[in-house]
């Protein structure tokens, strides 16, 4: 018995010394690297399999350091979220996609750039608001903007989420769900928010031409966003075969790797001209 309190102290005193300064080094970090506008978005393109061409793209930030390092999300939206750092960093990404899509040329009418966002920054009017009015400022069309929201962690208030949307949506700022099916919401949010686009995980894409249960998953989200008339994008599609799957069951809005990886805004302008250029 007392050595399993022993060993439980242990832990908890381990993580308190250990991980703890190391989230508040990382936190200090973040600070500084917003101070040296080191947080940068790429830029993904998103492909209609059937003509080849780009439709849009989802932003995808980088903290791109001094010394040339480019470090991913993964290692740090986290905790920018749980420090509140999350706000100044989509604030700032928001301004550089506003200023890229400003410099584009060569786009056609309906072409997009999504923004990540959490569930939290969606249930704050103040988000609709600076959006809205860092679009006007640089006067760039409000449906060149769309947002991407996950549902892997939930909404704490889901009808200020709904008002925030509902405002989003009527200026014409379309709102796609992110990670459907890994989450929270299961399909009730779209029945609850003004939700008409869903993003298919690529952890259901790699069941494709596996034995893999969770191929019945993505079936069942295909036929579930069939019935309910979504628009369906599928994300991290590597292969042939899953784009000629995909194919198959009417789903031609791709974004993978087999197509194009996350790119600076440079080369992201490039694309584009070879793209049109067919
Ligand atoms: P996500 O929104 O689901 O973005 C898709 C992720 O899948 C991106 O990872 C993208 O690079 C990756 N991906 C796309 N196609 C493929 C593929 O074919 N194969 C593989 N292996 N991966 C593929 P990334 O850029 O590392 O972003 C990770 C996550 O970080 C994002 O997942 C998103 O949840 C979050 N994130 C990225 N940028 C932002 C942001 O500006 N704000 C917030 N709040 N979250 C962000
Ligand atoms: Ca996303
Ligand atoms: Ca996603
Ligand atoms: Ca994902």
């Amino acid at each position: 018995m007392v050595n399993v309190f022993l060993c439980i102290l242990l832990v908890i005193t381990c993580i308190f010394l250990g991980l703890r300064p190391q989230r508040r080094t990382i936190k200090m970090a973040i600070d500084r690297g917003i101070k040296r506008k080191e947080f940068i978005p790429f830029y993904q393109p998103i492909i209609n399999s059937m003509t080849g061409s780009i439709v849009g793209c989802e932003s995808l930030i980088r903290w791109c350091k001094a010394n040339g390092e480019i470090i991913s999300p993964a290692n740090f939206i986290d905790i920018a979220e749980q420090n509140k750092q999350i706000y100044e960093i989509t604030d700032v990404l928001i301004s550089h996609v506003t200023n890229d899509i400003a410099k584009l040329n060569n786009i056609s009418d309906d072409f997009f750039v999504s923004i990540n966002v959490v569930p939290r920054q969606l249930q704050n009017q103040t988000f609709a608001t600076k959006l809205l009015n860092t679009l006007s400022a640089n006067k760039v069309s409000n449906h060149r903007i769309s947002i991407e929201v996950t549902e892997r962690t939930p909404f704490t208030d889901l009808s200020s989420a709904k008002a925030v949307m509902q405002r989003l949506v009527d200026n014409h700022i379309g709102i796609k769900l992110d990670d459907a099916g890994t989450g929270f919401g299961g399909f009730s949010y779209f029945q609850e928010l003004p939700i008409r686009t869903l993003k298919i995980d690529k952890m259901f894409i790699d069941t494709i031409g596996t034995s893999d249960v969770k191929a019945n998953i993505l079936n069942a989200i295909i036929s579930f966003g069939k019935k309910a008339k979504l628009t369906m994008i599928a994300e991290g599609v590597e292969t042939q075969e899953q784009v000629n799957y995909l194919k198959t069951q009417g789903i031609f809005l791709i974004q993978g790797f087999f197509y194009a990886k996350p790119m600076p805004f440079s080369d992201l302008e490039k694309y584009i001209d070879n793209n049109m250029k067919g």
